[in-house]
């Protein structure tokens, strides 16, 4: 399975390879909605998932909202 990184400021998911971009934003890359968030605050997907019963495999870019964020 893909591995994805849940954005805390805009609430999207993207593979981890798309905060990677163009391998310039160093380890952790950047949010690919260009948010200003470093991957470095990105939460793994299945943390997110399995605290808000979100699937198990996300839409890559897609919206999803947390109430609070744990
Ligand atoms: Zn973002």
């Amino acid at each position: 399975m893909e591995e994805y990184w849940w954005c805390p400021r805009c609430e999207c998911v993207f593979l981890k390879k798309e905060w990677n971009i163009e391998g310039k934003m160093g380890k952790f890359g950047m949010c690919p909605n260009l948010c200003s968030t470093s991957g470095r605050k990105a939460v793994h997907w299945p943390i997110i998932a399995k605290r808000y019963g979100y699937p198990p495999e996300p839409v890559s870019g897609e919206s999803y909202p947390v109430d609070k964020l744990f």
